[in-house]
């Protein structure tokens, strides 16, 4: 039997399938997961050209047949300009690849979809450092909707000023470190402490409010390094398992670069 369905979502994965097809993966708000075939798209001016386009978010119409397929697209944003700047595709590869990792099919996470597109408009539109801050913030935001959340504020134990990322309790200071993680530099700490507060960092926000200029400049490349190596290595204990593709985005890119 045949059903049709719309629903709402990004294209988190999109591969070849035979000479003109791709088959996608879609993270949902009402379905979770999902995997689709879009048929004829990639000739040049095809239809569904944009509906298997890695990053674009929109409402996906379903044929549920055999397999599923889809049949229509209206796109909300094809966040096009992520596939300009080898950084920008970079770091939203990793925001995509950390949402289709977590998410299991037929589980719904509308709030890290939210936050997947919320990670990839603020990444477009981003300059210099304030990439990888959003990405940071964005990244850590994704993992707490999969119950891995950190919170900043101080040693999760105590409240006074943390030195080390312990994977299994957040932020601690020397006293209460415990298990696994590493210690944070000066810089490494500001970053993460702005990058998991509430405050509004989006543009034409006041500055002496946010501190957002003074964040930046405190996420030089080195900070960007272990910042992105702490995330990487609690990336991995929180999945279980050190996924490739994601530590390709982190090392070859960001290490090496
Ligand atoms: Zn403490």
């Amino acid at each position: 039997m045949q059903t049709e369905e719309k629903t709402v979502g990004i294209v988190v994965a999109s591969n070849d399938f035979g000479e003109n097809d791709k088959i996608i993966t879609l993270c949902t708000f009402e379905r979770g997961k999902i995997s689709a075939m879009v048929k004829g798209c990639k000739k040049q001016n095809a239809r569904l050209k944009l509906a298997s386009s890695l990053f674009c978010f929109g409402e996906f119409k379903i044929l549920n047949a055999k397999y599923s397929r889809v049949i229509e697209f209206n796109c909300i944003e094809s966040f096009f300009r992520l596939t300009q700047s080898l950084k920008k595709f970079y770091l939203s590869c990793a925001i995509c690849e950390t949402l289709k990792i977590f998410m299991k099919e037929e589980e719904l996470y509308p709030e890290a979809v939210s936050e997947a597109v919320n990670a990839l408009k603020n990444i477009e539109e981003a300059e210099g450092a304030g990439e990888e801050f959003f990405f940071i913030r964005s990244f850590l935001k994704l993992l707490s909707c999969f119950g891995y959340g950190i919170e900043g504020g101080g040693c999760s134990v105590c409240g006074k000023k943390p030195v080390f990322f312990s994977f299994e309790n957040g932020l601690c200071c020397e006293e209460h470190k415990a298990g696994k993680g590493e210690y944070l530099s000066e810089k490494a700490l500001f970053v993460l402490e702005q990058a998991l507060s509430d405050n509004d960092f989006s543009a034409g926000v006041n500055d002496s409010k946010t501190k957002f200029g003074e964040t930046l400049e405190k996420l030089d490349s080195n900070t960007v390094k272990e910042l992105f190596f702490i995330l990487r290595h609690y990336f991995y204990f929180c999945s279980d398992k050190p996924n490739l593709p994601l530590k390709t985005y982190f090392k070859e890119f960001i290490f090496d670069h």
